[in-house]
């Protein structure tokens, strides 16, 4: 199983002892020629201590993605990590018919997705490594919950970096093309083969359910996708208008609308940058407020636009806030961390003329385990603000 050696810099050492499970191109400084895409290796230190296990990529600037920092790499390691991944689940999840099963280095599990749809499972396999250990994945898979069928959402674009084809295919057994859930004890769609994600945004459904909590008079949940917040909002008595750009995703959350029997939901396909000056200039108001924008931040270089996208949005939806009203405001950005986030936050509250309190501090459901010291694993941040005055 472990096809030869690598060795790091100090640098490198340094990152893997403070809990960092990756190291970069440029702190390594040996690796033996013949090792393939995705090998398992050895890794040491710059005076040869042995500091764990990784996959080695041949093309990523992460050279290597620890999978334990142990002396010995257990034979059934892979089977290990699932089984430990399935128990958080069910002191987290538990009862849940959608949610992640697995989530990559929040999991032990590097670059390893599998997200559970009632009897069906979603996999991405995002790096050399785990694209190699696939069918080994699959069988324990099989063998541990028997599922109706597997299929692979091998389709985002980090598969590139990793010189991996986009591939959508059946992985065991059959998946149909729409499955149905349950989310907070509504029942929703998903679309597995083709949805976003790998069908739903998994790492929102514990803040789908707290906004239940602040739902009341008229709510505005922009960037809507298939209605997550939407739905809930409206099952606890809001009047609300949900957006997105997206023409399907809205069709989506008309019919998951109509299977729970809610028709205080109207749909406004629209920019929501466009939308919220409207609104605005129409002088409207809303109780509560859902900002819930895709990444505007890919990558590192993209941070600063992203900071003048995600003040924008979130000056203008103060702006409409009523007296006592709540912004749910969210950002997935890994590069916008949590204090940038709610920096931007205050600038937008100071531009906008409002006083707000911050009422929770929200993040990724519990199933998309963040690591202690690894900043970049705490990608979800979600604010509940109050308006004062
Ligand atoms: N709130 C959803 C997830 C939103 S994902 C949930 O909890 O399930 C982001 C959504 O924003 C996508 O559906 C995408 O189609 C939409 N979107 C992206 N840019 C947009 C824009 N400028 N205006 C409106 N919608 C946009």
């Amino acid at each position: 199983m472990i096809s030869g050696d690598v060795v790091v810099n100090r640098k490198g050492e340094v990152r893997i002892q403070r809990g960092h499970p990756w190291v970069f191109r440029t702190d390594v400084t040996a690796a033996e020629e013949s090792l393939e895409p995705g090998a398992i290796v050895r890794v040491l230190g710059p005076r040869h201590a042995p500091l764990g296990f990784a996959l080695f990529s041949t093309l990523s600037e992460i050279t290597l993605r620890l999978i334990t920092r142990g002396s010995v790499l257990p034979e059934d390691f892979l089977a290990r990590r699932i089984e430990e991944a399935l128990r958080l689940r069910e002191v987290v999840a538990a009862g849940t018919s959608a949610l992640r099963l697995v989530h990559g280095e929040g999991d032990g599990l590097p670059s390893l997705v599998v997200d559970r749809y009632g009897d069906v499972l979603v996999m991405q396999t995002l790096s050399q490594g785990m694209e190699r250990l696939k069918s080994e994945i699959v069988r324990v898979l099989v063998e541990r919950l028997s599922p109706r069928g597997i299929i692979e959402r091998n389709d985002p674009r980090v598969r590139q970096l990793e010189g991996l084809p986009s591939i959508v295919g059946l992985l065991w057994g059959d998946v149909p093309k729409t499955l149905e859930v349950e989310e907070g004890g509504l029942h929703v769609s998903v679309d597995p083969w083709t949805g976003q994600k790998t069908g739903l945004f998994l790492d929102q459904r514990e803040n789908h359910l707290a906004a239940r909590a602040y739902a009341r008079g008229r709510a505005l949940d922009a960037f809507t996708y298939n209605g997550g917040f939407a739905l809930q909002m409206a099952a606890a008595g809001s009047e609300v208008l949900a957006v997105d750009s997206s023409a399907e995703a809205l069709e989506r959350t008309r019919a998951n609308a109509a299977r729970n029997g809610l028709t205080s939901v109207t749909l406004r396909e629209a920019n929501v940058f466009d939308l919220l000056r409207d609104l605005e200039r129409h002088g409207e108001r809303f109780d509560v407020i859902v900002l819930d924008p895709p990444a505007f931040a890919k990558s590192r270089a993209a941070v600063e636009k992203a900071q003048r996208g995600y003040k924008e949005i979130n000056l203008r939806a103060m702006k409409l806030l009523a007296r006592g009203g709540v912004l749910i405001s969210c950002s997935c950005s890994h590069h916008v961390h949590e204090a940038d986030f709610e920096a931007i936050l205050a600038a937008a509250a100071v531009d906008a003329g409002v006083a707000l309190t911050i009422v929770e501090k929200r993040r990724q459901a519990r199933d998309h385990p963040v690591v202690l010291g690894v900043p970049e694993t705490y990608y979800l941040k979600c604010f509940v603000l109050r308006r004062l005055e």
